[in-house]
């Protein structure tokens, strides 16, 4: 690397911000210029102390005011969500790590895309809301989009084996999360804890959930069809416990390229910053002196129905993708606080999917209107 790449980390105080952080203190040439943070404003401003970025943003209203006094640093602190747009899409900034949780992430992502920034996305949700918007608008910018998400990420790495146009078939690999062999009689009673309980990847909230209902399985479908402009029915899922392959490219002539490494979520982030370079990193490498089986298995469509409606949102556009993940957010919110059974989040999505006013060609607010609806209605559905 010839000078120190400027990296913006939006949601540093999450489980991704913070293997970002690992990332930047293993790896020569990465420099913090920006941090945001939401509730945990201790953890945010040790994160400051740290790295010595030039701003600091805090999106939480009720915590804000609680930031130490940062009259003495060197960087500034600021409140509030505008203050990310701007963080963002900063002259000086070279990569924007987009690592919020949900849709509350778009709104910053999209300031790096219209700025013309390296965007290095973990928030899927963003993808899955209003990913042919901030393709197009890629396009128009200049901004380049690098994936983030373990399986995006070894899909763009496979990819460089050939052209886009010889590509056949993208296949998403997936844990099965905690309840791959669960029945559906089982899957009615599980608690919280067990749904957070994931065998292979250690993750924030939302996304553990996600993976217990596969749901995840099903954003990472929208999220690859806007991500690699390939259509749903070149998209397939296969279920891969060990989470070492993390997704495999088939290319026309037969030939499948697959990435492997160890489930550890540094080895993604860090390709994203280094890219188009390989350096030596923090992130474990296989160890192939013992036996290792490595799994591929069909999905249980019936057990998991949140992957038939991934692949139907996928082919759908429009408003649908924003529609599934608002939904999504709200149902994972509610089994959260014990409001409803693990089995109704699949069931409440597909049911508010299925009802919404269908838009094949949103604007942004069309889509932040298609949001903002999917909430109420998941409201409604849970108290009917
Ligand atoms: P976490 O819940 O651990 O972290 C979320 C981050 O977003 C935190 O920094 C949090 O701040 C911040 N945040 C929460 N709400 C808001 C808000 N309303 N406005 C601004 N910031 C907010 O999530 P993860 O790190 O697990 O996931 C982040 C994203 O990456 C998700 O989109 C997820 O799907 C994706 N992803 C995660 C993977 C993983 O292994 N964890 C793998 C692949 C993708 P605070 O903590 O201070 O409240
Ligand atoms: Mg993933």
């Amino acid at each position: 690397m010839t000078r120190p790449k400027n990296i913006a980390i939006l949601g540093s105080t999450g489980s991704i911000g913070c293997s970002a952080l690992d990332v930047v203190r293993a790896v020569e040439g990465l420099n913090v210029v920006g941090l945001s943070g939401h509730s945990q404003i201790d953890l945010l401003a040790a994160q400051a102390d740290e790295f010595k970025p030039d701003w600091v943003v805090g999106t939480d209203p009720n915590k804000a005011g609680t930031f130490p006094d940062c009259s003495q640093k060197s960087w500034d602190f600021h409140a509030g969500d505008e203050s990310l747009g701007k963080l963002a899409s900063g002259s000086d900034i070279d990569i924007v790590l987009a690592a919020i949780v949900g849709i509350a992430g778009l709104p910053s992502a999209w300031s790096a895309i219209d700025a013309g920034k390296t965007l290095a996305l973990a928030n899927k949700e963003t993808m899955v809301v209003a990913g042919q918007q901030l393709a197009r608008r890629a396009t128009e910018t200049g901004a380049q989009i690098l994936p983030v998400d373990s399986e995006h990420s070894a899909i763009f790495q496979a990819m460089q084996a050939g052209n886009a146009n010889e590509v056949s078939r993208i296949i998403l690999t997936a844990s099965g999360g905690p309840f791959r062999d669960f029945t559906t009689e089982q899957m009615k009673t599980v608690t919280v804890e067990q749904a957070l309980d994931h065998p292979t990847w250690n993750m924030g909230k939302k996304n553990s959930i996600d993976s217990a209902t596969m749901m995840n399985k099903a954003l990472e479908i929208i999220e690859a069809r806007w991500l690699f402009d390939i259509p749903a029915s070149k998209i397939e899922v296969v279920v891969h416990p060990q989470s070492i392959i993390h997704s495999i490219v088939e290319f026309t002539d037969g030939s499948s390229i697959a990435q492997l490494s160890p489930p550890d979520m540094k080895l993604p982030i860090q390709y994203a910053f280094t890219w188009p370079q390989r350096v030596p990193g923090p992130s474990p490498k296989l160890d192939l002196t013992s036996a290792v089986t490595m799994e591929l298995l069909p999905p249980d469509f019936e057990r998991f129905p949140a992957l038939e409606l991934g692949f139907e949102v996928a082919r759908f556009g429009g408003t649908a993708g924003a529609v599934m993940n608002a939904a999504n957010e709200s149902a994972v919110e509610a089994f959260l606080n014990n409001e409803i059974s693990f089995d109704d989040i699949a069931t409440a999505c597909r049911q508010i999917v299925e009802q919404h006013n269908f838009d094949p060609n949103p604007t942004l607010d069309d889509l932040f209107a298609a949001d903002a609806w999917a909430r109420q209605e998941m409201s409604r559905w849970m108290f009917a």
